[in-house]
């Protein structure tokens, strides 16, 4: 099975595709160093800010970087994992079903690790599954 899924794609698109992923990890490394920032920032900023009563905009913005920070972990780690797949030969396969992941949907969501119609059957099922989240590529 490892062995035909090599096979399935070229060097040549391996190559690429994990460029691709590389890009997107430095990418959200870069992020994830900022939004680290903020959030220290906020915190800091939160002491004072509880002195002249601001403090409710402070945690909804406090709210939505630590939201950013986890779906960028999340993100950092499927990534990752993309990258390990592409060493250990198993990239490509579908986790769910173990169908081939069509090469224009990798090209799309390089970090995928399902199909679309086991992405749609999970959206369908658990909409609040954050696992399966490809939402990320709307952050960069
Ligand atoms: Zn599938």
């Amino acid at each position: 099975m490892v062995g035909t899924l090599h096979t399935r794609f070229s060097e040549r698109t391996l190559d690429r595709l994990s460029a691709q992923l590389m890009a997107r990890r430095d990418a959200i490394c870069r992020c994830l160093e900022s939004l680290q920032l903020e959030l220290t920032d906020a915190a800091e900023h939160r002491d004072c800010s509880d002195l002249l009563d601001e403090s409710s905009v402070d945690d909804a913005d406090l709210g939505t970087d630590r939201l950013l920070l986890a779906q960028a972990r999340r993100a950092l780690a499927s990534t990752t994992a993309a990258l390990e797949r592409i060493a250990d030969g198993t990239y490509g396969e579908c986790a769910t079903c173990g169908d081939a992941i069509p090469l224009v949907r990798l090209r799309a969501l390089p970090d995928t690790r399902i199909c679309i119609d086991c992405s749609r059957a999970i959206r369908k099922h658990a909409p609040e599954h954050e696992d399966w989240d490809d939402g990320w590529t709307t952050l960069i």
